[in-house]
Parts: structure tokens; sequence; C-alpha cells
């Protein structure tokens, strides 16, 4: 159904499916702009939508030897907002502008919120976000200063979605989790990931998972270039979740189609801790189709590899380290060929780096 009204879910109540109305014209990429509207015919967005754009994507893909292993890290931590969410909410914002709307709300734990907050400042639309208790500091400043109204709620991540949707009758729900154009921009790392690997496919992409939408995105996007023949395998795609929260992993591993509801314990990754994934069946679908699996990690494993990470000159969030901990659980032969997406800049929690790696000597 072509978006003309603005509404996030269909009124089955189910999600809404855009039509694919095709990818882009690999022989015109060598004359496009370095954003991730290079590639903007595969997000199928109305024609009269244009890019609201901060310079996003084109992130380095770095290549390190970690523990041995050599491997590629993805460092979508160097976004405009400083998280892979920039790639989503740039498509997303250029299509609520494009459709006429003036103000959007949005319920995140964090990083969406920062990154749609920084995409409606540029697009001069207001924007209120609902956070949880636990949203970490300075991505609430992020937000804050980005212009936006932040409403913290009391109680988990799910009540803070619940407030939003309450409040989106006068506003439109730009949800992270239930608009399908969120996922059609994050496509764009699969396409730039070809591109650098001089338009092969990696063999593995290992990203963290929490409501999985990144991984959804990035299964599209190479999906679609093999559609195309532009490829001829898609990648294997590793999704890393916390032990304290691993509603997906859980489902995986039990052959389900659709996760079960648990309740999430405290985790030194609260980016991926998404008790009820709202994607969950296309995610677990997309794993499997691309021959993939989840890998469940600790939070000592995480801060173990998050410390590999700053001895390389890595600053990572602690949710991104996840995905570095489930690639040093892979075979030596796996991790030599794998990707690991950085999601998400060290920086915005440093004061949380700090405590959570303390200084022996009492300095800083
Ligand atoms: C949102 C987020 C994730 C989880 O991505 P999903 O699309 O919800 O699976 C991982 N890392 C960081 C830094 C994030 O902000």
């Amino acid at each position: 159904m072509p978006v003309t009204r603005p509404v996030f879910r269909c009124d089955c109540g189910g999600f809404i499916d855009v039509e694919l109305t095709g990818l882009f014209d690999p022989q015109q990429l060598p004359q496009r702009g370095m954003s991730i509207w290079r590639y903007r015919e595969a997000y199928s967005l109305p024609p009269q939508c244009e890019p609201v754009s901060l310079g996003e994507g084109r992130t380095p893909l770095l290549k390190l030897n970690i523990n041995g292993s050599a491997v590629q890290l993805k460092l979508d931590s160097l976004q405009p907002s400083a998280s892979f969410k920039d790639r989503g909410a740039s498509v997303l914002v250029s299509l609520v502008k494009g459709l006429a709307i003036q103000s959007l709300v949005e319920d995140s734990s964090g990083n969406a919120g920062a990154a749609m907050s920084a995409y409606a400042a540029a697009a001069g639309l207001n924007c209120r976000i609902y956070v949880p208790d636990y949203t970490p500091v300075g991505k609430l400043i992020q937000m804050r200063l980005y212009g936006s109204e932040v409403v913290r709620v009391a109680g988990t991540r799910q009540e803070a979605a619940e407030a939003s949707v309450a409040a989106s009758h006068n506003s439109y729900y730009a949800s992270h989790l239930w608009n399908p154009y969120f996922i059609l921009g994050l496509q764009s790392c699969a396409f730039e990931l070809w591109e650098q690997l001089a338009q092969r496919p990696p063999h593995t992409v290992v990203v963290p998972l929490g409501s999985g939408g990144n991984l959804e995105g990035i299964h599209l996007g190479f999906t679609r270039l093999k559609q195309a023949g532009l490829i001829d395998h898609t990648p294997r795609l590793i999704g890393a979740q916390a032990a304290a929260c691993a509603p997906v992993h859980r489902a995986f591993e039990a052959g389900s189609t659709d996760v079960a509801p648990m309740r999430a314990e405290p985790t030194v990754a609260e980016g991926i801790a998404v008790a009820q994934p709202p994607r969950a069946a296309a995610v677990l679908a997309a794993l499997r189709n691309s021959g993939g699996r989840t890998i469940v990690v600790d939070d000592k494993e995480i801060l173990a590899a998050a410390r590999l990470l700053f001895e390389h000159g890595v600053f990572a969030e602690a949710t991104s380290a996840a995905a570095v901990a489930a690639w040093l659980r892979l075979d030596r032969t796996d991790r030599e060929e794998a990707v690991v997406v950085i999601t998400g800049h060290g920086l915005k929690g440093a004061d949380k780096l700090g405590r959570l790696f303390p200084d022996p000597y009492n300095n800083v």
C-alpha cells in the first residue's frame, strides 16, 4: 500500500509493508554523493519526499587483528548522532517531512531518540521522545540539545512505548520499531559493505541484536542485491544477545517463529535489552534465511570485548561490544571472514564506561 496517510501500523494492528519499487542503478553510483542517499531508490519513498540528510553513511570498514584473528569493523559509531540509527532516522524523517507532518513522537532508551531528534532538528520538525528511567544521561542531553521535548516515563521500555502510542493521535508516531521506512534506511549498511568489499558480500556479519531492526535491514539489503543479480549469495547473519535478556535467542534455539515475552534483567548492554521485540517474527525469519544464528554473551564477556576494542583504539558502547564478544565465540575460520558492526560510540556513555572500568589510581 502506498504511504499517503500518517499511520505507523496497519488498521489490522500488524506492520505496514511498503511496496518495494526497485533498487538503485549500480551504473549511476560513481556520480552520486557519499551519503546513504546514493541508494535513494531502494527506500521507495513517495516521490514528494526530499532527503533530510546530515551526511550519514559511508562509515569506514576498519581492518584489525584481534586476539590473532583478522576482522573488519564497520564503524557505524561514526555517524552524525554517533550510532547506526541515523541510517533509519534519515529515511523516516524524510518521509514525515514529505507527508507535511509537523510533529513526531518516538519512544527510545537512547540512540534511536538521539537520532530522531537530530533529524527532526535538521528537518525543522517538532519532536517529543518518551524515555524509560534508565536512559543514559549523555543520550538524554543529546536529545534535549537537538531541541526535542524529553518526557521521562517511570517503569520499563514497554511503558515508554505505550505512552508514545497514546500521545500519537495528534502527532505522528515515528517509531523505529514499527515503521518500515526506518528498516528500509538500515539496508544502506549492506549496500555500503558490498561496495567497500569490491562488490562482493562478506561471508558473515555480526551485529548486536535488540529489536533486530538492524539485522533485518541488513538482510533485506543483501537479499535485494541478490535479487538484482549483483551478488550470488547473502551473508550469514549473527545476532549477539545479552544473557540478561535474550528472547530472540531463546526462540531461535527452540525453533519458534515468534518470541515469548520475557523480563529484562539489568545488563551493561542496555541497548539490546529488548524484552518484547515487536518485529521478532521477521527477525527470526531473516536469521534463518541467511543461514545464521544467535549467540548469547554475558556481561563479563561483553566487558572483556569492550576492553579489547579500547586497546585497539576503537571507542564503542558496551552494547556494541556484545557483537565483538559473539565474534570471539566463532570458529577461527569463520572469525577471519567476518564483518562486525560497531553500532554506537563510547563517548555517548563515557560516564558509564568510567564506572564499569574504574581507574585503579583514582585519578579520573
Ligand atoms: C539500538 C541499538 C542496538 C540494537 O539494534 P536493534 O536494531 O534494536 O537490534 C545495538 N547497538 C546500539 C548502539 C543501539 O543503539
